[in-house]
């Protein structure tokens, strides 16, 4: 029987990496019956929302998605939708392998590390208060009233960073357990518990308490999410599984997008209990919308981990071959991959696909 999936192409590149990738599934010889949905800025002209509650009801029903990426406007307007999707399916962790692929260049040799972000607290809550407000000076009243300590300049913004231990050790769990499905043998928490001693001493605490269980099985280790950053420009081949809090998982994930030939190639996938919704770690690259231009790698790749996700092991094995095999000729690539970026032979978006499908046919 075939498989249902919700396909949200997004806006501005999103469509075309998404029906991009959606061929080359096809290719990879798995039947899936896709529901087309339409999130994101130009759904919010048409329907007033930018995320219409058929959307949420069609992954609901399909419980699988995979979503082209969505514009979010800065400093104002409407909250994100990638945000909202976590937010309202409860998808708790976000997976974002990080690997190296022959033909990319690069310093290192091999890089094939896992991040593992959390995906529903943090600064991302969505809790803040803007500056002048009466909300905000209420805030700041009642810090002072409980804090005499606290300093602040007038009519401070004010957003708010909750981690809970509930959150944290589910998503430590989840890290371990990916270490143990992946046949991994490293865990490393990311933090600035010296500084924000209760909120990522907290995420800190609730990681070593969990890794106990683990004990034997599976190494554990932590590092300050500053000197993570420089480890990772410097050694990355050293790291295995890092799970972070929201906001550090955001920032090292395009990060390791550009230790690995950038933000065209880095996959992912958001996870719930019984729900997964797939994306690329890339953003809508608004100047490059329409030009068949973008690389389709990143949303393919997104693809591999669905299909792993739906048991569609051999598919996905066919799937990253044929994507490996593009990636490491080199000829039917696109400019984010050529060593000079204006490189006219260059492939568009489409064709790239195309090379990869080929490589499908002739497996
Ligand atoms: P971006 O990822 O869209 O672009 C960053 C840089 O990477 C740009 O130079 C872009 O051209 C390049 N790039 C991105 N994807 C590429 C691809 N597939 N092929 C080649 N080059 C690629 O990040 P941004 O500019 O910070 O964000 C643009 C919009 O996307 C914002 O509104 C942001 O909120 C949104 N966004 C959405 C998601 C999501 O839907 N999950 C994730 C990140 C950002």
């Amino acid at each position: 029987m075939k498989k249902k999936v919700t396909l949200i192409p997004g806006d501005g590149i999103g469509p075309e990496v998404s029906f991009a990738a959606q061929r080359c599934i096809d290719a990879a010889g798995v039947a899936i019956d896709w529901e087309v949905v339409n999130a994101g800025a130009d759904v919010m002209e048409k329907k007033g929302t930018p995320l219409p509650e058929e959307v949420l009801e069609s992954i609901r029903k399909n419980k699988v998605a995979i979503k082209g990426p969505v514009t979010t406007p800065i400093g104002s307007g409407f909250r994100s939708v990638n945000v909202a999707l976590r937010k309202e399916l409860d998808l708790f962790a976000c997976l974002r392998p990080c690997k190296l692929y022959p033909g990319i260049p690069s310093i290192f040799k091999t890089i094939d590390l896992i991040i593992v972000r959390e995906n529903t607290e943090d600064l991302y809550a969505g809790i803040e208060f803007h500056e002048g407000t009466p909300e905000a000076k209420a805030l700041v009243q009642k810090i002072k009233e409980l804090d005499p300590q606290a300093k602040f300049y007038p009519d401070p913004a004010i957003s708010i960073k909750p981690i809970s231990k509930a959150a944290s050790e589910r998503i430590v769990r989840f890290a371990f357990e990916t270490a143990i499905k992946e046949k991994r043998k490293k865990v490393t928490a990311v933090h600035k518990a010296n500084i924000m001693k209760c909120s990522d001493g907290l995420f800190l605490r609730t990681a070593r308490e969990v890794a106990k269980d683990y004990e034997g099985k599976i190494l554990f280790e932590d590092r300050i999410v500053d000197n993570m950053c420089m480890q990772l420009v410097q050694k990355p081949m050293d790291y295995d599984i890092l799970v972070l809090p929201n906001l550090y998982g955001d920032i090292l994930s395009d990060l390791c997008a550009g230790l690995i030939g950038g933000l065209g190639i880095a996959p992912g996938g958001n996870i719930g209990n019984g729900v997964a919704l797939f994306e690329a770690t890339h953003g809508s690259a608004p100047k490059y919308k329409g030009m068949n231009k973008a690389n389709p790698t990143a949303m393919i790749l997104s693809g591999v981990l669905m299909l792993h996700y739906l048991g569609e092991f051999k598919a996905a094995d066919r799937l990253e071959n044929a994507v490996a095999r593009v990636l490491k000729e080199g000829r039917f690539v696109t400019y984010d991959l050529k060593p000079d970026r204006n490189d006219p032979t260059a492939a568009g978006t489409s064709q790239m696909a195309d090379a990869i499908i080929r490589e499908l046919r002739a497996q």
